[in-house]
């Protein structure tokens, strides 16, 4: 796609952060990664409803950044996920409220509904709290992502990432979901978890599941 297209696709999914409520202000943040090239991230601290394609800014492999304003205080973060995880093609950053509270207790969301298993295991984490933009919160959400496309960020939001800006807005929107069930659930009661193996089968299912909406697409 090409870098206007893809600047344009960044703003429009900036904007979702506001209307869905999964960001207030400018916090959060959004990516897409450019093939050879790097990402193009959006810029640090700007509300979303002033973004021009002009102020996105590219940032290299190497963390060189190309562009008027400065990037994203996340870019790290965005950088390790892109080195580290080829099939990450989009990154989305926010603090929505149930999963930041959740976060705020450190606590991740366990299999206790099988759509869990869309972030791609058997669980979500909540990585430990490190300062926003630094080295050690990209190292600790490295590890929370784990063989997921998400995590919760103890005392900050959570991070998704997917195969281009809807897939990783559509599951930073899931984890959300599932962070306010969660929380509904536990005012009920203590809920049951699904097993390892009924988990299996879930992760089994969605390997074919979704083929659907790839075909309405193509
Ligand atoms: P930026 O405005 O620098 O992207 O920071 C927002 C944020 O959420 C930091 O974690
Ligand atoms: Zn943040």
């Amino acid at each position: 796609m090409r870098h206007a297209d893809l600047r344009k696709q960044i703003i429009q999914t900036a904007l979702q952060l506001n209307t869905t409520g999964l960001s207030a202000g400018s916090s959060g943040n959004v990516s897409a990664r450019v093939e050879d090239e790097g990402f193009l991230i959006t810029p640090s601290g700007v509300k979303y409803h002033k973004l021009r394609a002009k102020d996105i800014v590219l940032v290299d492999f190497d963390g060189g950044v190309r562009g008027r304003l400065a990037p994203s205080s996340e870019w790290r973060l965005h950088l390790d996920i892109y080195k580290q995880r080829p099939e990450a093609k989009a990154i989305v950053h926010a603090h929505p409220p149930y999963a930041t509270a959740l976060a705020c207790l450190n606590k991740g969301i366990p299999a206790f509904h099988y759509m869990v298993a869309a972030a791609g295991g058997k669980d979500i984490r909540c990585c430990r709290y490190e300062l926003f933009g630094t080295q050690e919160l990209s190292d600790a959400v490295r590890e929370a992502l784990q063989g997921r496309r998400a995590c919760l960020m103890g005392h900050h939001g959570l991070v998704a990432f997917g195969d281009d800006l809807e897939k990783a807005m559509s599951l930073a929107v899931e984890v959300e979901v599932l962070a306010q069930q969660y929380q509904l659930v536990l005012q009920m009661g203590e809920p049951k978890l699904l097993s390892d193996a009924e988990m299996d089968d879930v992760l089994h299912r969605f390997l074919s599941y979704g083929d659907n909406a790839q075909k309405a697409k193509d």
